[in-house]
């Protein structure tokens, strides 16, 4: 009924005009007209005057060309649609604003985005809430210059949110190699907060210090021995000075209790929220250990889950995955949690030189890496996963540890052939054998892929596995031309989590100051669409809910995001430009859960 029919002339009116407001264009609510007539079908909430892009038509083909139907032609994209009607959290309809007027009723809100553009809602497909919504509970030492105003940090958080004598403080983000020669004592620290336990936790992991509190719930006492590949600095006298270096910081990352139920559940809320500001409808968290699942299990029944959540068990932690083997894969009420897939973890970092490869890296001869079950991958266990019915979604990083997955797929799928149908993934997919691309499609694995490792990673990635590796490292246009479905996402706190980011990432394959020119190994860039497509349509198939998210279309959910920039528009002009991009609104299930 309500086929957009645009004339060709009136499109590229609509374009111009929506170029023009690109500038300044902030949603505000306008005031209900009052309707003569009610309608006979009235929506809760229109969205109009916008570039509306469905992404509801066919794929484009392996080198990124649109469909014959897409809404594109002389090389130029145009949206399809420009305005929205939703009620009772679905679509409506998408078309014209004057055509969804027809759905004005006395009590629809209307929204005018005046030439903003409006999407199908944005998905990360990995990310670790947990660790973002730690953020705001957490003191943040980024940037600090001086342990004074480290610790005046510390003293503010606690007066600010009036924290209780004895509660854990956890601050965490100074930078170990800047005060390699100067890490502090507990002595100002102990004065300034002498009633609560303190960790302050570098930001690479590499070093810590405790007051008083800290240091002896963590047992680094005079006595106490160094533990294995760690060091408990200490003064003239022998005695402990309150920091520590390497695995050392484990002693007191591990005397840190366990968050009580209230506040994790209160963490990943938080978490939730800056993705929902951050235009994202849903998020894939990659690794979720028995307290978080609780937590998120406690959420969801109280229906306080702002966006929805696919939460992968964690292949880690036995026990959760045998009590999830005889409840089986579930969606929850409401359609916000989803526990249908496991996150299995194969083999380490490329940067760390813990990835495996299938020869030496190049900048440590007779080094391959590590994986497998001494990298804590429990063959068994996640092959019964399979066999329960869940998704399975393994990290692996080097051209060694993707091949031994593919192989641990193709073993399992020989048991039943039925696992080859459960959409698994894995995760990064970052160094893959040319031969091995074509195994990706063979066993039907989706690769789980980041567009801002490229943007950052790029620095060191040849000198780890020279040149002739890094052309198949992060190859995304190869996968595409051998028919594996990419979905992409941040894997926060690691990386930048902005939709803007990752979009310029995948696109120009260039960090924020636009190097190297062209972009590193360019031949492997997409375009706006197919990047487009792995945080929507796509992120939507690896969640198993293609057929009511991820494209803009009648009777689907109404997760939809609004940004004050036409990607595609602004790609064929200038894609730095995407960094300047914000999001003006994200909707989740018809309920608008940010309105900048
Ligand atoms: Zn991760």
């Amino acid at each position: 009924m309500f086929k957009i029919q645009h004339s060709p002339a009136r499109l590229k009116l609509l374009a111009a005009v929506g170029i023009l407001l690109l500038v300044s264009c902030s949603p505000e609510p306008v005031s209900t007209p009052i309707a003569d007539t009610e309608p006979e079908l009235s929506a809760d909430l229109i969205i109009e005057n916008g570039r509306l892009y469905s992404m509801a038509w066919p794929e484009p083909s392996a080198e990124g060309v649109p469909a014959a139907s897409a809404p594109f032609s002389n090389g130029v994209w145009s949206p399809d649609a420009q305005a929205i009607a939703i009620k009772d959290g679905v679509i409506l309809a998408i078309g014209s604003t004057s055509e969804m007027s027809e759905f004005k009723g006395s009590a629809t809100e209307v929204v005018d985005v005046h030439g903003a553009s409006i999407m199908p809602g944005f998905v990360d497909t990995h990310t670790h809430i947990e660790e973002l919504g730690a953020t705001l509970d957490d003191v943040d030492l980024k940037g600090v210059q001086t342990e004074v105003e480290a610790v005046e940090r510390v003293v503010r958080h606690i007066a600010a949110n009036d924290i209780p004598a004895g509660q854990w403080i956890v601050a965490r983000g100074w930078d170990e190699g800047q005060w390699a020669d100067r890490f502090p004592s507990h002595d100002l620290l102990s004065a300034s907060v002498p009633n609560n336990p303190v960790l302050m936790d570098g930001m690479n992991g590499f070093g810590a210090w405790g007051n008083q509190l800290a240091m002896a719930a963590a047992g680094i006492t005079a006595d106490a021995q160094d533990p294995v590949g760690g060091e408990i600095i200490r003064d003239a006298n022998g005695a402990p000075t309150g920091a520590v270096r390497n695995r050392g910081v484990a002693l007191y990352r591990e005397a840190v209790p366990p968050l009580s139920m209230e506040r994790l559940e209160n963490r990943l809320v938080n978490g939730l929220r800056i993705m929902q500001d951050s235009g994202f409808t849903a998020v894939h968290h990659a690794g979720v250990n028995t307290e978080l699942m609780a937590a998120y299990e406690s959420l969801a029944s109280k229906d306080m889950l702002p966006i929805r959540v696919n939460a992968m068990i964690s292949g880690r932690d036995k026990a959760l995955m045998s009590q999830w083997i005889t409840r089986g894969p579930t969606r929850f009420a409401g359609d916000k949690l989803f526990v249908q897939s496991v996150k299995g973890y194969y083999d380490g970092s490329l940067g760390a030189r813990g990835a495996k490869l299938l020869e030496e890296y190049s900048d440590r001869p007779g080094h391959f890496g590590v994986s497998g079950e001494e990298y804590g991958f429990f063959t068994e266990e996640i092959g019964a996963m399979l066999l329960a019915g869940f998704q399975v979604n393994i990290h692996a990083i080097g051209d060694g540890g993707n091949r031994e997955v593919l192989q641990f797929f193709r073993d399992n799928f020989a048991i039943d052939p039925e696992m080859k149908a459960l959409r698994n993934r894995i995760e990064h997919a970052q160094v893959v054998h040319p031969d091995d691309f074509a195994v990706y499609d063979e066993l039907d694995v989706i690769a789980s892929v980041q567009p801002p490792f490229v943007a950052e990673d790029k620095v060191w990635t040849v000198d780890r596995i020279g040149l002739d590796r890094a052309a198949g490292a992060y190859a995304w246009r190869t996968f595409r031309r051998h028919n594996v479905p990419l979905v992409f996402g941040s894997d926060l706190m690691g990386y930048d989590w902005s939709i803007f980011y990752g979009l310029h990432s995948a696109i120009t394959r260039q960090s924020t100051d636009s190097q190297p020119p062209g972009g590193w190994f360019p031949e492997e860039k997409l375009t706006a669409e197919e990047t487009i497509r792995g945080y929507t349509v796509n992120a939507s198939y690896a969640n198993f809910t293609e057929n009511e998210t991820g494209m803009l279309k009648e009777g689907m959910w109404a997760d939809i995001t609004v940004l004050d920039q036409d990607v595609f528009a602004t790609v064929a002009q200038d894609p730095a430009h995407l960094l300047d991009g914000k999001v003006l609104m994200t909707i989740v299930g018809g309920d608008v859960v940010y309105r900048q």
